[in-house]
């Protein structure tokens, strides 16, 4: 097993674990609020005291490194390591806001009891997701905005172009194509735990943004009881998990215009903002060859100074967008490919 990390801070709840006192106390802090604040949002909660580690590197075995895009994971009652934890939360150490929407994450998956593990995997993610933007909203457009990327692809609706404009006139436009890699909605409500864990890569995320799309739609109808109800129904029924079927009718999501709507009601400039982050550096190192071709003799720097590049969500009125220009990524990209750069002194 991987150490604890060196400095420990007790809590109501469970000790936190991690390299330094400011960190440890803060997130002390911060589990002693969220704790009572999740329980409160939710019915079915059981007493949980999670040690909290906070690891510079995610890791629970030596040598045996967390996938770099998993910001924590929980041992939990139920999971085979939990026998001899206990109650553990393993969270990165990251900025102050994303380390708290993780640490809300996954403290939900701790305290919900055994009934709503009648939620399929996808759906209890998304329900892990949904509590901690509520209680943790500062971070939350930026996760809400890459499980709306990952829900766009997975349904096809995902309705983005990249915009070159001269003087208030778009000089080319061109739209990115979702459609190869849709997937079953269906399918990935009935998906198990490895297949929509954080190390099993996009087709994991595709499956969590539909997750996401569910739950959020229950809820915004019915609250977190709506959601409790199917989940005690199906217990009641003797079912292990909700079928697929049932979750898509009560989220209401019978036809591809309603896959349509949920997801357009979820993305706004915040949202976009982080799907241009997840993006950009595809987009610019893809588009770098006509971009250099349409702006022959200039070399990729004067480009990123002096063109008006967009990214944008939806159609007329109601399109978002975001300027590309100011996206790291983006730029990182551009530079990347744009042709000649290696010969450039
Ligand atoms: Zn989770």
């Amino acid at each position: 097993m991987a150490p604890a990390p060196n400095v420990v801070v007790g809590s109501p709840y469970g000790d936190v674990f991690a390299d330094s006192a400011p960190i440890a106390d803060d997130v002390a802090v911060d589990l002693a609020r969220l704790v009572p604040e999740i329980r409160a949002l939710l019915p079915g909660t059981r007493d949980s005291a999670p040690d909290v580690w906070i690891q510079r590197e995610l890791l629970l075995f030596v040598g045996w490194p967390v996938h770099e895009s998993v910001g924590g994971f929980a041992v939990t009652r139920g999971t085979w390591l939990h026998w001899w934890t206990g109650d553990r939360i393993h969270v990165q150490e990251t900025s102050p806001q994303r380390r708290r929407l993780f640490l809300a994450h996954e403290l939900v998956h701790c305290v919900i009891d055994d009934t709503w593990h009648a939620l399929p995997p996808a759906v209890e993610e998304g329900l892990c997701d949904e509590v901690a933007m509520r209680v943790e909203p500062e971070h939350g457009p930026h996760h809400r905005g890459v499980l709306m990327l990952a829900a766009g692809l997975a349904t096809g609706h995902l309705p983005i172009a990249v915009e070159y404009r001269r003087s208030g006139h778009v000089t080319r436009r061109l739209a990115l194509d979702p459609t190869p890699g849709v997937i079953d909605p269906a399918e990935a409500l009935s998906a198990g735990y490895e297949a929509v864990k954080g190390t099993s890569g996009l087709d994991g995320m595709k499956r969590r943004g539909v997750g996401f799309v569910v739950v959020g739609r229950i809820v915004e109808a019915g609250g977190f009881a709506a959601l409790r109800r199917l989940a005690e129904d199906s217990r009641a029924r003797g079912e292990r998990r909700i079928a697929a079927s049932g979750l898509l009718d009560s989220a209401r999501l019978f036809t591809e215009n309603d896959w349509r709507e949920a997801i357009d009601a979820r993305v706004g400039p915040g949202e976009l903002e982080a799907m241009a982050a997840e993006i950009g550096e595809e987009v610019g190192r893809r588009t770098a060859p006509m971009a250099a071709y349409d702006h022959r003799g200039w070399s990729a720097e004067r480009f990123l100074a002096e063109s008006d590049v967009m990214l944008v969500y939806g159609f007329g009125a109601d399109a978002i967008e975001v300027p590309l220009g100011d996206v790291d990524e983006y730029r990182r990209g551009i530079l990347e490919a744009w042709p000649g750069a290696e010969n450039d002194i």
